[in-house]
């Protein structure tokens, strides 16, 4: 980009050249006012940074008179001055200036400039659902988006806009208020509002003639983000625009972000299990969901049989696979509401809401038998796994129903491991054909 600066001082005029060479653009240093006028009279610039007292002309004069220019009307002017009283700040807008900066922070007014120029130069990526019956300004309007770079899905009337609005694919929502057929842009606004549980994440710009304060004040109340009233100022349309796409984008990106970070604390890397952060975050609500509706809720705990042998004669990486292993398979053998977490080393936990003790006594069994025939890595891998469920009609806290299996686990491995032990009413059980190969 190229900037222009107008200033006297010798050594602010270097500096803001280094700075402006440094960051890879096309500095143009003036001395005064009037070559500096000069120097737009046959060029356009990027920006513009004008020290408020300069030998001839003052800085805002220079500014008024650039907003005059062909080259000065949508150029960005910023007024250096150490004097940030009210009056000089009124008289700089008054000229036209964007903004009023003291000398010192030149630095960040720079930074400042690239951000604004950038601005106009990237394009977006995205996709707007815009209802409008006016097809001039559709026209207008699309080659504008467009040239933002952006889709446009278009529809005349609110109520079709409405049934093809998408909140995982549109980034933005521009309704004409009055538009053809039933459904006004207000009610579009209202209905999107309302009925999306996504609301307030697709920004809604309303787009009207009749710019009345009031429909303006209950559009806003409504929900919309931003309005623009008719005829359309292109430059002020495609600054609302790109201003509302990229907030929006930002705010999925930081959504997503934060999923990203919420799932990474609550998950165990080598397994995919959940970890015991989740337990903590889940299991109360788990229990007392059973508890309020009396419901069945069971769990299984599973601990891998001798594995600090395995460790020992096939190497930690080996039992790591071996690990990774069960877990995948624990996450494959689930139900949508099963919640398997990594409990200890390698022991593991399911919750399994909605399943009764007979159930979940059946897929410990299951279990069992798809560990042994993992093999990974080549690798003969056992469990003993226990299983204990809520008594119907009893009031429990999971950490009950963890102790109880987990004494079931102490047991299946004092019987010998390999195998299943259930705790609870229904008294204890295991696999007889497994407790057979294990006598055998
Ligand atoms: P038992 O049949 O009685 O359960 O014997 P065990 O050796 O499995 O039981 P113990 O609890 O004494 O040892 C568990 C072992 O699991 C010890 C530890 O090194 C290993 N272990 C725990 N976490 C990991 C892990 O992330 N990777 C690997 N490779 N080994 C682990
Ligand atoms: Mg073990
Ligand atoms: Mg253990």
């Amino acid at each position: 980009m190229k900037v222009l600066f107008v200033d006297h001082s010798k050594v602010f005029r270097s500096v803001w050249e280094r700075m402006v060479l440094h960051a890879g653009h096309e500095p143009l240093i003036a001395t005064d006012g009037m070559s500096g006028l000069r120097l737009l009279e046959n060029q356009a610039v990027d920006f513009i940074a004008v020290s408020l007292s300069l030998p001839d002309i003052d800085g805002i004069r220079f500014t008024r008179q650039v907003r005059t220019m062909p080259n000065g009307r949508g150029v960005p002017i910023v007024l250096l001055t150490s004097a940030q009283d009210n009056r000089t700040r009124r008289r700089a807008f008054e000229a036209g200036a964007t903004d009023v900066c003291p000398k010192t922070g030149i630095e960040e007014l720079f930074h400042r400039a690239s951000r604004m120029a950038n601005h106009d130069d990237q394009k977006l990526i995205g996709r707007v659902l815009y209802v409008e019956d006016s097809r001039t300004v559709f026209k207008v309007m699309t080659r504008l988006m467009e040239s933002l770079g952006l889709e446009v899905d278009h529809y005349v009337s609110a109520a079709e806009a409405y049934t093809h609005f998408d909140d995982k694919l549109h980034d933005l929502v521009i309704s004409d208020i009055l538009v053809e057929g039933d459904m006004s842009g207000i009610a579009l606004v209202s209905q999107l509002r309302e009925t999306h549980p996504n609301k307030t994440q697709v920004p809604i710009l309303a787009m009207s003639g009749m710019d009345d304060d009031i429909r303006r004040v209950e559009l806003f109340r409504l929900g919309i983000n931003d309005f623009i009233p008719k005829p359309v100022i292109r430059e002020e349309a495609a600054a609302r625009i790109r201003n509302l796409v990229v907030q929006k984008q930002l705010f999925d990106k930081v959504q997503q972000q934060r999923i990203q970070l919420y799932e990474m604390a609550m998950t165990d890397p080598l397994t995919g299990l959940y970890n015991r952060n989740s337990l903590a975050e889940f299991a109360s609500k788990i229990a007392s969901a059973a508890n309020r509706h009396d419901m069945d809720l069971s769990v299984i705990i599973l601990d891998l049989d001798h594995f600090k042998t395995i460790n020992d004669e096939h190497g930690h990486l080996a039992g790591d696979q071996a690990l990774a292993s069960v877990g995948a398979m624990l996450t494959a053998s689930c139900r949508e509401e099963d919640f398997a977490v990594r409990f200890g080393g390698e022991e593991m936990l399911l919750i399994l809401p909605h399943c009764p003790l007979s159930d979940a006594e059946a897929r410990a069994h299951q279990l069992r038998e798809r560990i042994e025939k993992l093999r990974p890595a080549g690798i003969e891998v056992t469990a003993s796994l226990g299983v204990s469920s809520r008594p119907s009609g009893r009031p429990i806290v999971l950490e009950q129903l963890i102790r109880l299996a987990d004494q079931a686990v102490y047991e299946a491995k004092s019987q010998g491991r390999n195998q299943v032990v259930v705790h609870g009413s229904l008294g204890r059980s295991t696999d007889p054909s497994h407790r057979a190969a294990n006598a055998a």
